[in-house]
């Protein structure tokens, strides 16, 4: 089960292929790979992700401790196979109460991770000065840029395998204590998920609920 196919950049309605188009079409944003999420069954469709996706699929490991698997997304349509995937996790932030992250692997021009982090997209626009953050992505250290958003979160983009990756941070003051010493893992390279990967509540951020951001 699956959400309906939605706008990645605004997650409105889609008209599907018909006989004058073979790309799914948004009122405002024109020609868009299909955005999904996960509805049920979220373990098998990281699965499918990680045999289908033509971008990683991040996933940390280790997990945080006490944190779960929230969310799994993807844009992209039958012929060319995901082109984006999201992964929400949630748990205790360090600084107490709830956090959650998503880290998004895209092409450019998609526009997924932009709707998340609360900025016109599809891509980010030049990337000032300083990164400011590290991650261990696929074994190699990649540099991370902080991008302004809106003041509940906090967001960092950089380059992994070859198209974007960012992590887009809920509550902003939680995001550099949890990207310190953040390794991930593409789940294309050993789609084995471990005994440390659980699944729990579902994020709002990634389907859509009251909480996301429209
Ligand atoms: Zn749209």
């Amino acid at each position: 089960m699956t959400t309906a196919a939605a706008c990645p950049r605004c997650l409105g309605p889609l008209r599907p292929p018909d006989l004058w188009s073979n790309q799914y079409r948004c009122d405002d944003h024109g020609e868009v790979n299909p955005y999904r999420a996960a509805a049920s069954s979220r373990e098998q469709a990281l699965h499918a992700l990680a045999t289908s996706a033509t971008v990683p699929v991040w996933l940390p490991e280790p997990m945080p401790v006490h944190w779960y698997v929230s969310g799994v997304g993807w844009a992209g349509d039958d012929r060319t196979g995901p082109r984006a995937t999201a992964l929400a996790i949630a748990g205790p932030s360090p600084l107490g109460g709830p956090a959650e992250v998503v880290l998004v692997a895209e092409s450019p021009g998609i526009g997924l991770a932009a709707r998340l982090a609360g900025i016109a997209g599809p891509d980010p626009a030049a990337l000032p000065g300083a990164a400011e953050a590290k991650v261990e992505a696929a074994g190699h250290p990649t540099a991370m840029w902080p991008l302004a958003v809106p003041p509940d979160r906090a967001a960092f983009v950089g380059e992994a395998r070859g198209v974007w990756l960012w992590l887009v941070l809920w509550p902003a003051d939680a995001a550099l204590l949890l990207m310190e010493h953040l390794e991930l893992r593409d789940l294309r390279d050993t789609p084995e998920l471990g005994d440390r990967v659980f699944f729990g509540a579902a994020s709002a951020h990634l389907t859509g609920g009251p909480a996301a951001l429209r």
